[in-house]
């Protein structure tokens, strides 16, 4: 069955704005747009400039013109629909600097504060539930804890979303406009800005994007779960289901290294291990949505017995469940919680750091062993120890250096995540935002309305700083 059927998308503006002034602002991203959400791909004059912008802004028109290969005159015409979508915006104050017609000096940059996507990221123990812009960045984050029953967790979701978005972007939309005006100019954050996208939901096992399902997550038990079509009847906003490796994937594509979009492997070490491997732009798939499965690939001289009968697995050798053991045998945490170790790593302790370095080594001979297979031009790390500090990759680059046959500047090639603390966020986000970026036509003029809600009986969940000093606890940095 498709999942992304395009009649059975609820319209957005369909309900009256509530006159209690719970209304949430919907912008949502066409249905068809998401029907194959995965490539950041060209998606047209207006995906191109729109791209170059996001690669480079802000741009003048003229710029743009040179960056994509399109005339003046179809640039002018893009530049302005993109503004009118809430796409772009000119740039406070430099109207005046260019009376000709077509304003092709005048700059131009992402417009960050119209629209918004939802991200949501189901994880074991909790549920990271994150807003983000077009450029990529978390603007609110919260964390809830869950039982790990499949109605139960879906129920949470259905209620928790749309309380969190009307908090959240309330305050998002009357910061950014208080900005704006800070800045002097007629700029395009407004309140009533930041309407909504969509709902990308993430998970790790097996995915089925197509079906917005998830087919199977060992940790949490899951088997046949069907995410997209009950979200999409709770909360009638469009919804994209993907799985975390491919989710971080895209999004550094999206957003990161821009190299990443000619050949990424992208390595993700938490309590699962597994690696998303994306070549011009498109995520490899597989046929079960199993690509990129590296769990049970042999470690170069590791010896962990591994569920599956081996020795040495990557799964087995770098998972957090073994580490978090590890630190409470050697007395570095009291108990096996991942949040007390990433505090201890922002805290600097040396046994901390010893261990998350000694794991680090061991990453980066498996990181060797993919970078001799796919010969990526990049090769992305997530795991807990460099998303707090990233000099640390430098572990990584001396085990490749050694391992790898086929590169001698491991630095050039590996690095670590583009988002810090705030990755979970952003992947669970960046279906949706790939979607715009790929189809910036498909989304819709801002609307107000109401979404439904019961209430959440629980409060709000913890929130974590979206972007946040060193040393502060991230405890989604513990992602799985
Ligand atoms: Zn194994």
């Amino acid at each position: 069955m498709p999942a992304h059927s395009p009649a059975r998308q609820p319209l957005a503006g369909q309900h009256p704005p509530d006159p209690r002034g719970g209304a949430v602002r919907v912008a949502a991203v066409d249905a068809t747009a998401l029907a194959e959400a995965d490539p950041a791909r060209s998606g047209g004059s207006a995906a191109a400039v729109l791209r170059a912008v996001l690669d480079h802004g802000p741009l003048a028109r003229a710029t743009i013109g040179q960056a994509t290969g399109l005339s003046s005159a179809a640039v002018s015409r893009q530049t302005s629909d993109l503004i009118s979508l809430g796409l772009l915006r000119d740039l406070p104050g430099t109207q005046q600097a260019a009376p000709r017609a077509g304003r092709p000096h005048v700059p131009v940059d992402v417009d960050t504060a119209s629209h918004l996507a939802c991200g949501v990221h189901i994880a074991v123990p909790m549920l990271t539930f994150g807003l983000v812009d077009l450029r990529g960045r978390v603007v609110a984050q919260e964390e809830v804890d869950h039982d790990g029953d499949p109605a139960h967790v879906l129920a949470l979701i259905s209620r928790y979303l749309p309380d969190f978005v009307r908090r959240r972007q309330g305050a998002y939309s009357d910061a950014s406009y208080r900005a704006s005006a800070t800045a002097g100019g007629g700029g395009a954050a407004r309140p009533g800005g930041g309407g909504l996208l969509g709902v990308g939901v993430v998970s790790g096992g097996l995915v089925d994007a197509r079906g917005g399902a998830i087919l199977e997550h060992a940790p949490l038990g899951w088997r046949d779960v069907p995410i997209a079509a009950p979200l999409r009847a709770a909360t009638g906003l469009p919804v994209h289901v993907e799985g975390h490796a491919r989710a971080l994937a895209q999004a550094e594509i999206l957003f990161g290294d821009p190299r990443a979009r000619h050949g990424l492997v992208h390595l993700f070490a938490g309590h699962v291990v597994d690696a998303a491997i994306a070549l011009e732009g498109t995520v490899l798939r597989g046929q079960r949505s199993a690509a990129g499965g590296v769990a049970h690939l042999r470690i170069p001289g590791a010896t962990e017995q591994c569920a599956c009968g081996g020795r040495g697995c990557a799964q087995a050798t770098l998972s957090e469940r073994v580490w978090l053991a590890r630190a409470v045998a050697e007395g570095v945490i009291p108990r096996p919680d991942i949040r007390l170790l990433a505090a201890a790593v922002a805290a600097r302790e040396p046994a901390a750091l010893a261990l998350v370095r000694a794991r680090l080594r061991l990453i980066g001979r498996l990181a060797a062993l993919l970078i001799d297979m796919i010969d990526p031009e990049v090769l992305v790390v997530t795991e807990l120890a460099t998303l707090q500090w990233p000099e640390l990759i430098a572990d990584v680059h001396a085990e490749v250096a050694a391992h790898s046959r086929a590169r001698s500047a491991p630095e050039r090639v590996v690095r670590p995540s583009s988002f810090g603390p705030g990755v979970l966020a952003v992947a669970a986000a960046a279906g949706i935002l790939a979607a715009v970026h790929r189809s910036p036509r498909s989304v819709r003029a801002p609307l107000a309305r109401t979404l439904p809600s019961q209430g959440t009986g629980a409060g709000p969940g913890r929130a974590v700083t979206a972007r946040p000093s060193r040393g502060t606890l991230p405890a989604t940095a513990a992602g799985r």
